[in-house]
Order: structure tokens, then C-alpha cells, then sequence
């Protein structure tokens, strides 16, 4: 199973914020849309980041409620490990174990087209282990 199987499902939104923008306002998108994580794009929707929920709270814990006036450009990690649409997801499995984050952008031409939870490749392996039991049953049913 690819990271394009899990795209043709969940769609190709991804929910961008630009590096000046307020970490109350990240915090803000963030719960508004439910979601643990914002690409950071700079000019020509370029990555110059990720940011997650994880960021905030160290930077709530490190300085205080009033960081969250400071810009997103100073808490977001900048060296972003993306994959492609035929990455598996195993593939990212490993990658998200490895460096211990939850969301991977997906790149093709240089350009954002989606973004992997750990969510979605819990529920894209679980769905695969189902389908996997059925045709087992139906194989020993009919065998
Ligand atoms: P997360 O588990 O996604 O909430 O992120 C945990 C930490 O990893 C945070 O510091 C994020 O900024 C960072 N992070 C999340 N996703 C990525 C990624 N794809 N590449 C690099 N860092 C990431």
C-alpha cells in the first residue's frame, strides 16, 4: 500500500501557515481544524517548515503565555523529512518511528500535495489487516 492509496481517500488539503504568522493564530488553526500539525510555506509555497502542537507546548513550557505573540518562523522545525505519492506506508512507518513525529508532507514536482498523519497510517494498516482476514476466511471457506 502507497501514501497515493492513502491520498485518493483523504484528499490532497493540506493546512498551511506563513512563518510570520503569530503562534496563537498556529494555535488557533489548529484547534479550529482539528488537525496536529501546520506546513510552514514560505514565498511560491515553498516548505520552510513544519509545525505541531509538540512545538507549542515546549515553547509554552520554555517562555511562557507570551510566546504565543512570537512568530511561528522562531518554534517551527525547519529540516523537513517529506516523502513521494509511491512511498509505502511502511515506508513512512519506519520514518515516523525513527524520528518520533506524526506527520509527513507529501512532495511531487517540488510541490505540496498532501500530508500523512500517523492516524492515516494506523487506519490505511488496519484496514489492510481486515482485508487481509477476509481473504484468508473466504480462502479456508471455500478450500
Ligand atoms: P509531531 O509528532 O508531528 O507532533 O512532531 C514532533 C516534532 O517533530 C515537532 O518538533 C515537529 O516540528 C517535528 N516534525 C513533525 N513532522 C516532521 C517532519 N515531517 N519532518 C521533520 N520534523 C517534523
Amino acid at each position: 500500500m502507497t501514501v497515493n492509496s492513502i491520498l485518493s481517500h483523504k484528499g490532497d488539503e493540506v493546512l498551511t501557515i506563513e512563518p510570520t504568522a503569530t503562534l496563537a493564530a498556529a494555535v488557533q488553526t489548529l484547534t479550529q481544524r482539528r488537525i496536529g500539525a501546520l506546513v510552514v510555506t514560505g514565498p511560491s509555497n515553498r516548505i520552510v517548515g513544519i509545525i505541531s502542537e509538540r512545538d507549542i507546548v515546549q515553547a509554552l513550557d520554555a517562555k511562557g503565555a507570551e510566546v504565543l505573540a512570537a512568530q511561528v518562523a522562531e518554534v517551527m522545525t525547519r529540516k523537513v523529512v517529506t516523502c513521494g505519492r509511491n512511498d509505502t506506508i511502511a515506508e513512512i512507518m519506519e520514518q515516523m518511528t525513527l524520528h518520533k513525529f506524526r506527520h509527513v508532507p507529501v512532495i511531487e514536482h517540488g510541490c505540496l500535495v498532501g500530508i500523512i498523519s500517523i492516524g492515516d497510517v494506523v487506519k490505511a494498516r488496519l484496514d489492510e489487516l481486515v482485508r487481509e482476514q477476509d481473504a484468508l476466511r473466504d480462502y479456508i471457506r471455500t478450500a
